[in-house]
């Protein structure tokens, strides 16, 4: 079985963001990106079924500016086989990578696609679902356990209050939670061989996708920023406070 795995590259998690002076995005200028942490565990993930033997070839795929290839490498230095880069300077927006990644699924044919449960750069949460809508197959979203058994698979997901497990029919759409699994350390050498494997490069136009933003920014804001805090003479204070100023009672 073959398995895609969409990966995006976004701020990394340990940047703190800075909100552009016209308040249009935030800063990338000059700052550290990354793959994105969930689409981190998929690639862990989907090389684990192929370690166990359940999956034969692992294709990361990233859609994006040119430097989306560094991220690819990051897979490929994983355990992903080859990787597919999708050129596009245009914003991406989940329905446009969703619309690309179904055109690429159409072309790669693969059993499983395992994908973030959401980018941290837009929050969207959106890529997957819209994915398995277009494809028409079976999603098992936010999962924290994945066993495949034959022609379905068995996914644990993690809901308010407890576990749900649910049986799909694959070929099908999984997306990851925190708790999936903890990405391994990439020794030095798999990132040297990882040079050397296939990364091929289309466009949307290509594979026939319109991924024109739908879209429009109107404003992005810093979070109020949190004010001093006072001390109280008493506990009768603290009550009036509670209740008359921060209105919280
Ligand atoms: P989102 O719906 O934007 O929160 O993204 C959910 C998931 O879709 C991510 O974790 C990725 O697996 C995938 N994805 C979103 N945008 C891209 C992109 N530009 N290239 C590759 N994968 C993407």
């Amino acid at each position: 079985m073959k398995i895609l795995v969409p990966v995006k590259r976004v701020v990394d998690y340990n940047v703190k963001v800075r909100v552009k002076a016209d308040q249009t995005g935030v800063e990338t200028a000059n700052v550290k990106m990354s793959m994105n942490p969930f689409d981190e565990i998929a690639v862990e993930e989907a090389v684990r079924l192929k370690e166990a033997g359940v999956a034969t070839e692992i294709v990361a795929v990233s859609m994006g500016v040119a430097q989306c290839q560094e991220t690819l490498r990051t897979a490929l230095a994983i355990g992903a086989d080859r990787a597919i880069h999708v050129e596009t300077t245009v914003e991406t927006q989940p329905l446009g990578v969703a619309k690309v990644l179904k055109a690429l699924v159409e072309k790669e044919q693969p059993g499983l696609v395992i994908m973030g449960k959401q980018a941290i750069d837009d929050d969207a949460n959106q890529t997957g679902q819209m994915l398995a809508a277009l494809l028409g197959w079976a999603q098992a979203t936010f999962a924290s356990k994945v066993t495949i058994d034959g022609d379905s698979a068995q996914v644990t997901r993690e809901i308010d209050g407890g576990l749900e497990t649910l049986a799909i029919k694959l070929p099908a759409i999984v997306t990851t939670d925190l708790r999936l699994n903890e990405p391994r350390y990439v020794p030095l050498p798999n990132i040297m061989k990882a040079k050397k494997k296939t990364l091929d490069t289309v466009t949307p136009e290509s594979l026939g996708v319109d991924v024109a933003p739908r879209l429009t920014t109107v404003k992005v804001v810093e979070p109020p920023k949190r004010g001093a805090g006072k001390q109280v003479g008493s506990v009768a204070e603290l009550v009036d406070k509670l209740r008359n100023e921060a209105k919280v009672i």
